[in-house]
C-alpha cells in the first residue's frame, strides 16, 4: 500500500466515526434540553399549585422575595417571575437581599444579577455579623440570634417597601426536616407552614416552593447557572440534628422510594380524632350518637393503607 492509499483508507474510516459521534452528541444535547424543559415546567406547576392551594398571592399583591444568594431563593425568584408573566392577575415583585456583612460576602453579585434580570430590588446593609460575634461567646451557636435579627430587619423592610407578602425559598425538604426535628427533638407534631402570619402579627409569610423537592432546586440552579453565594460565610456549622435528618431522608429515598412523598402527603391529610391532642379534638365531651361514621374507631381491625394523594394533577396558573 502506498502513502496516498493509506491516507484515503484512514480518512474513509474516520468520517463515519465522527458522524456517529456527532449524532450521539446531538441526541444527548436534545435529551438534556428536554429534561431541563420538563424540570422548568414541573417547578412552575408545583409552585403555581402551592400558590393556588393556599391562596398565597392575590390581585394587587406586592410580593417581597427574600433572596439570600442560595439556590432555593434564586429558583423561587426565577419561577415567580415566569408565573407572573402568565398569571391572570396582576402582582408586583420586589427582591430584597440582606447584606449581613459576613466576611467575604461578595456585594456586587446580586445587584449585577438583579439589574440584568430587570426586577425591582433593594439591598439592605445591616452588620448583624458584628452584633452576633460581639454578643455570642466563641464556640456557641450563633444562628438563633442571627436569624432573630434578620427576621426583625426583613419585617421592617417589608413595611418600608409596602410589601403585602413576604416570600421565602423554603422547599418540601425544608418543611419535612422541620417536621422531623420538631417530632424527634421537640415532642411536637409541627412542620413549617406554607403560609402563615408572621410572629409580630403584621405580615403574611408565604413559601411558594412548599411542594418542590430540594433535588429539583439543586438541578435547576445548575441548569440556570445561578451565581450562588456560599451560605457558610459566617463560619457557623450547619445544625447537626438537621444534617442527620437530611441524611435519613436521602437514605429513605434510596431504599424506600415513595416514603418521603407519603409522609409529605400525610401533612395535608390530618385526622385529629386519631391523634392525642385534646386541644384539636374534644375527647372529653365525646358521646356515642348511634350514627355510623367511617372515621369512627375500628376496634381490633388494622387501619387499611391506601395510596396517598400526590401533588401535580391540576393546572396551577388559573389559581395564581
Ligand atoms: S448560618 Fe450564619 S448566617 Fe446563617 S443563621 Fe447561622 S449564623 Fe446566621
Amino acid at each position: 500500500m502506498n502513502e496516498a492509499t493509506m491516507e484515503m483508507t484512514t480518512t474513509a474510516v474516520e468520517i463515519p466515526a465522527n458522524i456517529e459521534a456527532q449524532k450521539l452528541a446531538r441526541k444527548k444535547a436534545e435529551k438534556i434540553a428536554l429534561e431541563n424543559n420538563k424540570l422548568h415546567k414541573r417547578l412552575c406547576r408545583l409552585v403555581g399549585q402551592a400558590i393556588g392551594d393556599f391562596n398565597m398571592i392575590e390581585e394587587g399583591d406586592k410580593v417581597m422575595v427574600c433572596l439570600s444568594g442560595g439556590k432555593d431563593s434564586y429558583a423561587l425568584l426565577d419561577i415567580l417571575m415566569t408565573l407572573r408573566e402568565r398569571a391572570p392577575i396582576h402582582f408586583d415583585i420586589v427582591v430584597v437581599n440582606l447584606d449581613q456583612k459576613q466576611p467575604n460576602f461578595p456585594p456586587e453579585i446580586l445587584p449585577a444579577y438583579l439589574t440584568e434580570l430587570g426586577v425591582a430590588f433593594h439591598i439592605e446593609n445591616q452588620d448583624t455579623y458584628s452584633i452576633v460575634k460581639r454578643l455570642i461567646p466563641e464556640g456557641k451557636t450563633t444562628c438563633s440570634l442571627c436569624s432573630r435579627l434578620r427576621r426583625g430587619i426583613l419585617y421592617r423592610v417589608a413595611d418600608e417597601l409596602g410589601a403585602t407578602k413576604i416570600a421565602l425559598g423554603h422547599h418540601r425538604d425544608d418543611i419535612l426536616e422541620t417536621f422531623f426535628l420538631n417530632m424527634f427533638f421537640g415532642g411536637k407534631l409541627k412542620g413549617m407552614p406554607a403560609k402563615l402570619v408572621s410572629d409580630d402579627g403584621k405580615h403574611m409569610v408565604i413559601r411558594p416552593m412548599a411542594y418542590v423537592k430540594e433535588e429539583d432546586t439543586e438541578r435547576y440552579a445548575e441548569v440556570k447557572g445561578f451565581p450562588i453565594i456560599p451560605c457558610d460565610l459566617c463560619g457557623s456549622q450547619e445544625n447537626l440534628q438537621r444534617k442527620q435528618i437530611k441524611a435519613m431522608m436521602r437514605d429513605w429515598d434510596k431504599k424506600f422510594p415513595g416514603r418521603v412523598e407519603s409522609i409529605f402527603s400525610a401533612m395535608s391529610n390530618v385526622a385529629p380524632s386519631h391523634l392525642m391532642d385534646g386541644k384539636l379534638f374534644g375527647f372529653g365531651d365525646l358521646k356515642a350518637d348511634g350514627l355510623a361514621n367511617p372515621m369512627g374507631d375500628i376496634a381490633f381491625d388494622e387501619e387499611p393503607c391506601s395510596t396517598p394523594t400526590t401533588f401535580g394533577a391540576t393546572i396551577p396558573l388559573q389559581s395564581v
